[in-house]
């Protein structure tokens, strides 16, 4: 992590495409992920229709986020759950630590959740001296791997499973040079079922909230989030505010959407509902801010808290598939990602709103409708005008305003670039222009457009 830290889109990028032959599989691979979601999508007559009442439903909830949560808040603790409140990653990481801590419990088990990778959790408890393992089988790979994941859907989906087996090789015990994935799926399989029977506590994420019943619901396709909360006394899940829906009817139309838009199911595996704990056990919810209702007051942005974080809008992303999820240097990449970052930290993310081809993809597949590639778009101008981008750039812009405001400025800048290509084409070709790395430059036209239209014009005289 700290290595990606320092660098930006553009430089991370650059790394994972040293590496050719695994871009190609990265790319058709997720493309794979794309073209099984848009056969599951036509196979739905009804589908855009559940787009645009999957969209609705969030637009109230995003108008009454406040009366929902505390609904949601009031019945889950008439069902016997504790709820918690915080502000941001320190207090939502603190609180999880006292619960811990109180019951003298130093090991815990986690299911896949975004929201903790967001707060940095496992660092947080791993330096209080708790150890965390993740027990999503992909979470779970890049944990020994000591890596973050590089999708929200599929976080390994950058690795190959010769790499996985050499990892399992290291930690679990496996053969060397075993890399069948079934074999390999059942190495994880024992080494989870003696952490699943050992662990006192488990956390988990929350897929969605229901405000009416006080229940929440969560999605995996291995079980894993069912086996560590029932096996736990202590069950924390962990969930933004965002994650509120009005009704349990509406569940459906999300259910629907979620895994058809994530990897082409009709529907996920395990869909749990969590209402109220065992005898003797304990349920308690962590509502989570951490800088969504700042985005929620932005208008331009506000959309992007409708996310249900299916990973479509990575899958189909040219720019994602070819630059890899650990690029975007945030826990969620992708163009959801680069909308949600810059909010968090404009300065830290300034760069990811402009790892996009603004090509619209992302808009077209998400499945609550964010309007993705116009926020990207935008987020580009407020990151422009708070003077976030690289000197080099905001000056270049500065020097294309002044040419392009003045028609003769413009044609003599014309003039003197066709003059530096024919006669110096060193100057532009070269390794200092970004653009020429990987491109052939086109040779220079002899005359503008308007030089030639005027002849031509002429000439028809
Ligand atoms: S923005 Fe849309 S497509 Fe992307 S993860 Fe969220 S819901 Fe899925």
């Amino acid at each position: 992590m700290s290595s990606t830290a320092t660098k930006d889109h553009p430089q991370l990028a650059a790394i994972f495409n040293r590496d050719e032959p695994r871009v190609d599989w990265h790319d058709e691979t997720l493309w794979w992920v794309r073209a099984k979601r848009d056969i599951a999508a036509h196979k739905l007559p009804e589908w855009e229709l559940l787009r645009e009442t999957a969209s609705q439903i969030k637009n109230n909830v995003l108008s009454n986020l406040s009366t929902y949560l505390e609904q949601f808040e009031a019945n889950a603790i008439n069902n016997g759950i504790i709820v918690h409140w915080a502000a941001n990653a320190e207090e939502h990481n603190k609180i999880i630590y006292t619960l811990l801590e109180k019951r003298g419990i130093s090991r815990m088990v986690k299911s896949k959740s975004m929201l903790t990778e967001e707060c940095h959790l496992n660092e947080y408890l791993l330096k209080q001296g708790i150890d965390v393992i993740d027990s999503d089988l992909g979470e779970r790979i890049v944990q020994l791997a000591g890596e973050p994941p590089s999708h929200i859907v599929l976080p390994c989906i950058h690795k190959k499973k010769e790499e996985i087996g050499d990892i399992f090789h290291e930690h679990l015990g496996s053969a060397k040079g075993e890399s069948d994935p079934k074999i390999l799926t059942e190495t994880a399989r024992q080494h989870l079922r003696e952490v699943f029977l050992t662990r006192r506590a488990a956390l988990t994420g929350v897929n969605f909230a229901i405000a009416e019943t006080g229940e929440f619901v969560i999605c995996t396709n291995e079980g894993n989030a069912d086996m560590g909360a029932h096996l736990a006394e202590i069950h924390i899940a962990s969930m933004g505010i965002e994650k509120i829906i009005p009704e349990r009817k509406h569940l459906g139309v999300f259910l629907r959407l979620l895994t058809r838009s994530a990897t082409g199911q009709p529907i996920t595996t395990y869909s749990s509902h969590f209402s109220k704990p065992q005898d003797g056990k304990e349920i308690h919810v962590v509502i989570v801010d951490n800088g969504r209702s700042i985005q929620l007051g932005r208008e331009d942005f506000r959309n992007s808290l409708k996310c249900i974080r299916c990973g479509a809008c990575m899958n189909t992303c040219p720019v994602y598939r070819k630059s890899g999820g650990h690029s975007y240097h945030t826990a969620v990449a992708g163009p959801i990602g680069s909308i949600l970052a810059p909010n968090l930290d404009m300065e830290k993310y300034a760069d990811l709103p402009f790892a996009s081809t603004l090509c619209g993809s992302c808009s077209n597949v998400c499945p609550v409708k964010i309007d993705i590639h116009d926020q990207l778009y935008k987020w580009r101008q407020v990151i422009v005008k708070a003077g976030y981008t690289p000197k080099a750039k905001t000056l270049a812009m500065k020097g294309m305003a002044f040419t392009l405001s003045s028609p003769m400025i413009y044609r003599a800048a014309g003039k003197m670039g066709r003059f530096t290509f024919k006669y110096a084409p060193f100057a532009v070709n070269n390794g200092a222009n970004p653009w020429y790395k990987h491109r052939e430059m086109p040779k220079a036209p002899e005359q503008s457009f308007g030089e030639w239209y005027a002849k031509r014009k002429e000439n028809k005289k």
